[in-house]
């Protein structure tokens, strides 16, 4: 999950990404209140607990109508571990849609449910690890428009072939290529178009959050050209995870990147250093978000 914090200037390109599990399908997805300042801003302030508000989401070309909610979880509220979320919450158009594209997934948590007898353990079932699918949703400058996107198994499968014999700096070349963008359209894309904006969308939010600034060093190098140069390296190779979340993701100047892939680094992922085969290591001078 992206753990980005929020503010106005990343608010545009914005994204959550969420793994389909049975609510995601028949119900609704549900994220951290912190991106309330993103997909909760009703007429320029913020939506109060308990608040509700239509919103409109296109989905494979159509629009459908759902509502995000603040839901208020106040019983178990406190100061360091705020319990507040937001949901969206799905017409029974959107539902019916959501289980025909993702109609084997739908398949495999009904049969699971019905094995398990709806017990408690049911809500928790999640796909195999070979199988995971899904949903995208990008905000798209206007308060109540959204883009939902789904990311297929197919489409993670289509991309592990096309990867599998590419360096990982020319994948990662590839999916930061500049393209048009297509987010508010009503567009189909393509397997490799929906997973390369995925991962320009992510690593855009992160390279805002970070100014530009390498989170290795500290550089920035667009003053005085007037361009950034800003890199998104995937800690686990893009090539092997698949994983193009937030948390897989460093913001790097080119530098550090090239470094980083020439040496093969070893990133440690709890104290957030990378040791280089000569022994030397450095950590972190900026993150918010790992
Ligand atoms: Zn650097
Ligand atoms: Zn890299």
């Amino acid at each position: 999950m992206e753990s980005v914090t929020q503010g106005a200037s990343i608010i545009r390109s914005f994204i959550f990404k969420k793994d389909i599990d049975w609510s995601a399908l028949t119900d609704g997805i549900t994220f951290p209140v912190m991106y309330q300042a993103v997909f909760g801003s009703v007429d320029g302030r913020l939506m109060v607990r308990g608040e509700k508000k239509p919103v409109s989401i296109i989905f494979e070309s159509k629009v459908y109508s759902a509502t995000i909610q603040n839901n208020d979880f106040n019983k178990s509220y406190n100061e360091s571990h705020p319990r507040d979320i937001l949901q969206i919450r799905y017409k029974k158009d959107l539902k019916e849609a959501l289980a025909a594209a993702f109609a084997e997934s739908y398949r495999f948590f009904s049969e699971k449910r019905n094995l398990e007898k709806q017990t408690r353990e049911s809500k928790r079932i999640k796909l195999p690890e070979d199988q995971r699918e899904y949903l995208a949703l990008y905000s798209t400058g206007k308060d109540d428009l959204f883009f939902m996107d789904a990311i297929y198994a197919e489409d993670l499968s289509a991309i592990a072939e096309m990867v599998s014999d590419q360096s990982e700096e020319a994948v990662e070349a590839e999916l930061n290529f500049e393209k048009e963008d297509r987010t508010a359209s009503i567009i189909e894309v393509t397997r490799t178009e929906k997973i390369r904006r995925l991962n320009r969308k992510i690593s855009d939010n992160l390279k805002q959050l970070y100014g530009f600034r390498c989170q290795i060093c500290g550089a920035i190098h667009d003053e005085p050209y007037g361009c950034n140069v800003a890199e998104a390296h995937h800690i686990r190779y893009f090539v092997q995870s698949l994983d193009n979340d937030a948390s897989n993701q460093l913001i790097v100047c080119p530098n550090h990147h090239r470094i980083i892939h020439k040496t093969n680094a070893f990133w440690d992922p709890k104290k957030l250093v990378y040791t280089y085969p000569n022994g030397y290591s450095e950590g972190l001078l900026l993150n918010y978000h790992l």
